[in-house]
Parts: C-alpha cells; sequence; structure tokens
C-alpha cells in the first residue's frame, strides 16, 4: 500500500515476525483491508488538531489509518509483543508521521492517567468481550474526549445504540447514553478480519453531551438495580434498591414514574431523575 496500510500480506509477515498464535480470549482479530481502515477513520470525521485515543492497535492496522489524520495517537495495548513492535511498524511505514505516536504498554481497563497529549477522541477496534466496560472506562476517565467512534460486535453495537423500549435496550444503551448521543455508524463484514470472527461487527458513534443532571455512581446503580430483574415491573425490581417494595414505590412516584413501568421504557433521565430522590429514613 502506497499509504503505509497493512494488507493481508503485511499482517501475514509480521504475525510471522512475532510468531503470533492470536489470542482469542484478548479479541485479536486484525484488520487487514485498507479500505475497511479507510472508511474507519473517515467515519471518525478527526479534525487535524485531534489527539486521538486508540485502544488494542494490535499490529497497527488501524493506527496506520488514524496518524496521517490526528495530531497524534496514544495507542494503549495490552499485549507487550504488540505494544513493542508498534513503533517499529509505524517507524518503517509511515517514518514521516512517527513523532505522533504514543504506545501505552498496559490495561486498558486498568489505567488511570495516560501519558502525551489529553485526548479528544477515542476511535478503536474494541477486543470485543471486555468493549463496553473499556468504553464506558474511558468516557469516564478521559473528560476531553468529545467523541469516540468504535467497531464492536454488531449485538453490541445494537446494544449500545437502542432507544429506550426496544427490544435491544439495555444496560450497556442507559449507561453509554449517559455520555452522549449514541448511534450505529456502518457494518463491518468478518472477512476484513485475520483469524476471521466468527460474528459480524458494526461501528458505533458516540458524540459528548453534557449528562443529565444527577450523579453517575448512584444513577448507574439504580440501572443495575432495574435491569437486575428485567421481567419485573420497576416497583418489584428496585425493592432491595430502595429497602422495600413500598420505598420503590415512593421514590418512583417521587420521580413521577409509574411503579408498573419496566426499567427498557426508562431513559437515562429517568434513572438519573429516580436516583436523585430521597431515600427512605432508617
Ligand atoms: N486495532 C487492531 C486492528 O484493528 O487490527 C487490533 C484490534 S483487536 C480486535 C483488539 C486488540 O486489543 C488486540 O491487539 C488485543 O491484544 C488488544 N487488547 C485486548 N484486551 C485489551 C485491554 N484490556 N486493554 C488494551 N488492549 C487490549
Amino acid at each position: 500500500q502506497s499509504d503505509g496500510l497493512l494488507g493481508p500480506a503485511a499482517i501475514r509477515e509480521l504475525a510471522q515476525q512475532l510468531e503470533l498464535r492470536p489470542t482469542k480470549s484478548l479479541g485479536q482479530n486484525f484488520l487487514h483491508d485498507a479500505n475497511t481502515i479507510r472508511r474507519i477513520v473517515r467515519t471518525a470525521d478527526l479534525r487535524d488538531d485531534d489527539v486521538v485515543l486508540e485502544v488494542g492497535p494490535g499490529l497497527g492496522s488501524l493506527t496506520l489509518g488514524l496518524l496521517p489524520a490526528a495530531a497524534h495517537v496514544v495507542a494503549v495495548e495490552i499485549d507487550p509483543r504488540l505494544a513493542a513492535l508498534l513503533p517499529t511498524t509505524v517507524a518503517e511505514r509511515r517514518p514521516d508521521l512517527a513523532d505522533r505516536l504514543t504506545v501505552v504498554e498496559s490495561d486498558a481497563l486498568r489505567v488511570t492517567e495516560l501519558p502525551g497529549p489529553a485526548p479528544t477522541a477515542l476511535v478503536a477496534n474494541l477486543p470485543y468481550n471486555v468493549a463496553v466496560p473499556v468504553l464506558l472506562h474511558l468516557l469516564d476517565l478521559v473528560p476531553t474526549l468529545r467523541s469516540a467512534l468504535i467497531l464492536v460486535q454488531a449485538e453490541v453495537a445494537d446494544r449500545l445504540a437502542a432507544a429506550p423500549g426496544s427490544a435491544a435496550y439495555g444496560v450497556p444503551s442507559v449507561k453509554a447514553a449517559w455520555y452522549g448521543e449514541v448511534r450505529r455508524a456502518g457494518a463491518v463484514g468478518r472477512r476484513v478480519f485475520w483469524p476471521e470472527p466468527n460474528v459480524d461487527s458494526g461501528l458505533v458513534a458516540l458524540v459528548r453531551r453534557p449528562p443529565p443532571p444527577g450523579d453517575r455512581v448512584a444513577t448507574f446503580a439504580v440501572i443495575d438495580a432495574a435491569f437486575g430483574m428485567r421481567r419485573k415491573g420497576l416497583r418489584a425490581a428496585l425493592a432491595r434498591w430502595a429497602g422495600s417494595p413500598a420505598a420503590a414505590e415512593t421514590r418512583l412516584r417521587a420521580a413521577g414514574i409509574e411503579p408498573a413501568t419496566r426499567g427498557e421504557q426508562l431513559s437515562v433521565t429517568d434513572f438519573a431523575r429516580l436516583a436523585a430522590t430521597e431515600p427512605e429514613q432508617p
């Protein structure tokens, strides 16, 4: 590729160099299709002063696409072999952009601070089994993030972007909505990855908005409680959270919510209002 992007032959070669056997539990499925990379970067709609946070750069497929479109890329990779190889790959393929890259060898779920300039956009092909917790952790940790574009399992993409009342609406949808407006941003088939996963993927875009008034931790606790017993009405589902079914009813009514409603019908703003109601006096 004249633009330095990694195609199937380059991916094979890099993997051979590392004697890499992709680890399933780390979601190691590498993009080897330059058109998909270009589409992801285009969809991310970056400004040339954006600092991109990339989680799981792997062999560098997406990193090489992001570097020309941004001011800097901070890449967090858990696998030490991949983290160590990335600067070399970039120096060989895009020596002109090598100083735009900061590599952090770390678990994205556990990072508490990041080196380099403050990231403004998250763009990542996320390891599928930790995609939602990684997204929520980073939105919370990095308040300078204005947007996120992530590639995840299609089913997870549907859940993240689901609206209240729809079948896919659940904890990931409500918690993501705390941070911003979320939408599906395209489908990606399984054939553009090596090794090929057994699920299709989807892009999800989030644009940060101010959160609803209220406390995030208290709101997330009531969201977890409400969806813990999905089939029940909120009066029953929230009995333990509130102390008793009667206390749950009082707090629901105080928030203007009918006690027989189910969690699936409430927006994040409803949950924030409910969390802010006065708890039962012991
Ligand atoms: N970005 C590359 C691409 O598009 O080809 C690789 C994407 S692959 C789906 C996921 C990557 O995330 C792998 O490189 C894996 O080692 C890394 N990874 C898995 N769990 C991680 C975690 N908790 N923190 C940081 N990186 C992680």
